[in-house]
């Protein structure tokens, strides 16, 4: 049975059509119970619940955010962990865009509400699904305090130079149009599990660079901590490859097509967004399926791994120099911690910077995968977004 003594944390990540949600106890930070509502809207809509290593799916229909948060909020009762939800402290939740006003966790209030509402303009995809998760929690525990963590905050130390495109600069001044820079959480995370794995003295200068390769990639160059330029710019679909997203690109193609195919703004989008990355290079956003069957020879599917790991080196070169230095590379999320054979073809790049790879060490997904004579350290660590946030309520 639950003990009422005990006190609960709650982190959400509400997604357009997808709710994760992690409880963690409010001492120990353990872990209790970790949830995923996927299909919200739709008719296939399920509740996978993981208590002690083990799932359970429940099938059920949830119309909007309110619900998927009231059967979450179900399934912490139904699991016997709490015996009422006032033993839950604090509520925090994955905001994906904080703009220039949110550099660090903040309490939501009524203004902050209505600033994170405003900033759906920039992030039309991300911010409203994370707004409906508030307010369906604010609907259930009117008097629990809800804090924002924003995946854009850990880059708001990224200098001028670097965030801003050369475009008039008046657009930066009346439209915000800059680099803010996302999965900032996660960066920041695997970085200071790195600077920890690295025990320098704090003295020293310390150069990171972090590869988070998962659905959504983005590499991130850190600087005693602080993140210093990152490859995701405006929204998310700048910098690197990824499973349907396109990456970076001379920004002149989109008018060209515009011109030659005379799409819609939807269609273009639906493009850039769904269709394009390693999905529209060779028929797959799963990395996993890319290598089977480039094992097989299957060419479009070894070209869309190369140009993955080419694109990888250049930002990590790139970033080398962003940080005059470099200590270590970490790679994290599904395919940095996973696809050993990604890592290996984009560090075959960086002998020139000291990086000597461990062939077995790298094979084995173990954390230091780089050789004991290699300059640079390279280092493959689990990401965990909701125990990042956790930490920061
Ligand atoms: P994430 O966004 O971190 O959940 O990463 C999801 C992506 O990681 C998937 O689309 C896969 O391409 C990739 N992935 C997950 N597991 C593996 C694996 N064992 N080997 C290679 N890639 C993987």
């Amino acid at each position: 049975m639950g003990n009422t003594a005990q006190t609960f944390l709650l982190v959400l990540n509400s997604g357009s059509s997808s709710l994760k949600y992690s409880l963690f106890e409010e001492k120990s930070l353990r872990e209790v119970l970790q949830g995923h509502v996927d299909g919200i809207g739709l008719d296939r809509c399920c509740l996978k619940v993981k208590r002690d290593n083990q799932w359970t799916e429940t099938k059920f229909l949830a119309e909007d955010h309110l619900h998927a948060v009231i059967k979450a909020f179900q399934s912490l009762k139904d699991n016997d962990i709490l015996q009422g939800f006032d033993q839950i402290q604090k509520v925090g939740h994955r905001v994906v865009h904080g703009g220039e006003k949110f550099t660090q966790p903040t309490r939501i209030t009524p203004a902050v509400l209505k600033k994170i509402k405003s900033l759906s303009v920039l992030a039309p995809l991300h911010n409203p699904p994370a707004l409906a998760g508030i307010l369906a929690v604010k609907k259930i525990l009117p008097k629990v305090p809800q804090i924002a963590v924003f995946d854009t905050a850990f880059h708001h130390s990224i200098p001028k130079e670097a965030f801003l495109y050369g475009l008039p600069y008046q657009l930066y001044e009346e439209l915000g149009i800059r680099k803010y820079g996302f999965h900032g959480i996660s960066h920041e995370y695997v970085s200071r599990l790195a600077r920890k794995a690295l025990n320098k003295q704090r003295s020293e200068q310390e150069e990171i660079i972090t590869c988070h390769l998962g659905n959504g990639s983005s590499i991130t160059a850190v600087k005693n901590g602080r993140s210093v330029d990152t490859s995701m710019g405006f929204t998310p679909l700048d910098g690197l490859i990824m499973g349907t997203r396109s990456g970076e690109m001379d920004p002149e193609i989109i008018l060209f097509l515009l011109n030659q195919k005379h799409y819609t703004t939807a269609q273009l989008e639906k493009i850039l967004q769904k269709q394009s990355g390693l999905k529209g290079l060779a028929g797959s956003s799963d990395v996993r399926e890319l290598h089977d069957r480039a094992l097989k020879k299957d060419k479009q599917a070894i070209l869309a791994l190369d140009m993955l790991a080419y694109r990888i080196a250049k930002f990590i070169g790139a970033y080398a120099a962003a940080l005059k230095g470099l200590d270590a590379i970490v790679f994290t999320a599904g395919i940095g911690e996973n696809a050993y054979y990604l890592r290996k073809k984009a560090c075959s790049y960086l002998g020139f910077l000291g990086v000597k790879l461990d062939a077995h060490a790298n094979r084995k997904n173990l954390t230091y995968i780089s050789k004991p004579s290699s300059k640079v350290k390279v280092l493959v660590l689990h990401t965990d977004e909701a125990r990042a946030i956790a930490e920061q309520l």
